[in-house]
C-alpha cells in the first residue's frame, strides 16, 4: 500500500529507481483510483534522463521513490528494464498518459489544472484538450516560468481553482521536487509531472511519427528537432552503461551459490 491507500503494484528497480509494472490502462486506472479516493499522489513519469539522475542524486531519487506510481516514460527505461531480467509490460509515455486520464476526467467531471510551458503554452494545451475530451473541466493553466519564491501562491491558486487532477509540466527535475514539496498545500490533488507535453498537445512541437516512436528513437527525433538537447541527452550512454553494469551484477549475483 502506498501512503494514498493505493494497493502498489508489482515493481522493479532502475539504478535504484522503483518503476511500477503497469501499461498504460493500469495506469490510468491506479490514477482514477486515487482521485475518486480523494488522495493526494504523486506520480512521476520516469525517462532515462531522470533516472541517471537519480543515481547520483540522493534527495531526487527518494522523491522518485516515495511517489505512489511511476511509470516508464522512456524507451530507455523499458530497454533497461528487459536488460536486468524484470520486463516492463510496455513504456507508458506521459503525454499518452495525460491524453488517457483527461478523457476520463472528461466522463467523471474532475476539474484539472495545467501548470507549466512558456506563457500561453498551458491556455493552448487546455483548449487542444477541451476539443478532444468534451466536458474536460479545466480548473486553470498557468505558465510554469515562476520563481520559486512565488510557489506558495502557485500553490494557493491551484488549491482555489479546485483541481482535483494536476498536470506539471515544469521538466524534470523541477517539476517532481515542486509536486513533493507541495503535496500538502496541494491536497486533495492527484499530481502528475509531464515534461514538455503541453508544448506537444498545443501543437508547438511535433511528436515524432508512429513509426520513429515504435523504433526506440523518439529521442533522435527529438535531437534533430532542437539541437540544444544535445547536452542533457549525453546522459544517455552514461545511463545505458549504467543499466548494464547493475544488469551485469544482478547475473553475477544470481550465480552466486546460496550460502544457508
Ligand atoms: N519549463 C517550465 N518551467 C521551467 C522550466 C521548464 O515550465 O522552469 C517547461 C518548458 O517550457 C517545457 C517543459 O518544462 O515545456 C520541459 O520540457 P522538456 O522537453 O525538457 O521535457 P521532457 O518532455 O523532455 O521531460
Amino acid at each position: 500500500m502506498t501512503g494514498s491507500g493505493l494497493r502498489r503494484p508489482e515493481s522493479v528497480s532502475i539504478l535504484g529507481c522503483r518503476v511500477d509494472r503497469v501499461d498504460s490502462q493500469g495506469a490510468a486506472a491506479c490514477i482514477d483510483e486515487l482521485i475518486e479516493r480523494g488522495s493526494s499522489a504523486q506520480v512521476v513519469t520516469l525517462g532515462a534522463e531522470m533516472a541517471n539522475l537519480a543515481y547520483s542524486d540522493r534527495t531526487y531519487r527518494d522523491i522518485i521513490n516515495a511517489a505512489d506510481l511511476v511509470v516508464p516514460d522512456t524507451v530507455g527505461i523499458v530497454f533497461a528494464a528487459r536488460l536486468m531480467g524484470t520486463p516492463l509490460p510496455e513504456r507508458v509515455a506521459g503525454v499518452d498518459l495525460l491524453e488517457r486520464v483527461c478523457a476520463s476526467a472528461s466522463r467523471s467531471q474532475y476539474p484539472v489544472f495545467l501548470l507549466g510551458g512558456a506563457p500561453g503554452v498551458a491556455d493552448a494545451a487546455a483548449n487542444a484538450l477541451t476539443q478532444r475530451h468534451p466536458g474536460l473541466r479545466i480548473a486553470g493553466a498557468e505558465h510554469g516560468y515562476f520563481d520559486d519564491a512565488h510557489a506558495a501562491e502557485v500553490c494557493e491558486r491551484i488549491r482555489a481553482s479546485g483541481a482535483r487532477l494536476l498536470f506539471a509540466g515544469l521538466g524534470f527535475p523541477r517539476q517532481e521536487r515542486f509536486i513533493y514539496d507541495n503535496r500538502a498545500p496541494l491536497a486533495p490533488c492527484v499530481c502528475i509531472g509531464v515534461g514538455g507535453s503541453f508544448d506537444v498537445i498545443a501543437g508547438r512541437l511535433p511528436r515524432a511519427p508512429a513509426a520513429i516512436r515504435g523504433a526506440g528513437l523518439e529521442w533522435l527525433y527529438r535531437l534533430a528537432r532542437e539541437p540544444r538537447r544535445l547536452r542533457r541527452q549525453l546522459a544517455l550512454p552514461v545511463f545505458a552503461m549504467r543499466a548494464l553494469r547493475q544488469s551485469l551484477s544482478a547475473r553475477v549475483g544470481a550465480a552466486q551459490p546460496q550460502v544457508k
